[in-house]
């Protein structure tokens, strides 16, 4: 497949659509899931462009993981959560919808099930707070 210069993350990456951010550096980008399928529901991409894992360059692994763990930990400790689940599809048939790549980041609570992927939108103000739960938890 070949990569989309106008998918949405590419946008949100030149600043062409807006995003709830969490966390950048040079070569990552976290930010909200606006349908999330748990409480405080994220996505870390690289600023490389991919349509997935298989046709990435290895070398973005390194600092997409280190931030993946980053703002997993920050999830967890933010939403007060009593796990995480990491989530990255590949291909339309494996339910990817955007076609650039990322790791989906999902706070877990004991028992409590995971809504439909790419269900419903959340109300905006309940994504920003949650924003600021993890925002606030991110350390150095
Ligand atoms: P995929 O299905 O490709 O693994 O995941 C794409 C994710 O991006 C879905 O969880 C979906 O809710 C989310 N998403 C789709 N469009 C947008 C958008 O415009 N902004 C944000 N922040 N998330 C989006």
């Amino acid at each position: 497949m070949i990569y989309d210069q106008n998918n949405i993350f590419a946008k949100i990456l030149r600043g062409e659509m807006p995003c709830e951010k969490l966390y950048e550096d040079d070569h990552t980008l976290a930010f909200m899931d606006i349908m999330p399928q748990a409480d405080g529901h994220c996505l870390v991409i690289p600023k490389n462009p991919s349509t997935g894992l298989m046709d990435a360059d290895p070398q973005v692994f390194a600092s997409l993981f280190s931030t993946v763990q980053k703002i997993a930990r920050a999830a967890q400790d933010g939403m007060q959560a009593d796990g995480v689940t990491i989530m990255q599809f590949n291909g339309a048939a494996a339910g990817q919808t955007v076609f650039h790549l990322h790791v989906h980041i999902l706070p877990r609570k004991d028992g409590v099930p995971l809504k439909a992927h790419s269900g419903q939108m959340e109300k905006s103000e309940i994504i920003k707070a949650n924003a600021e739960k993890i925002r606030s938890a991110i350390s150095s």
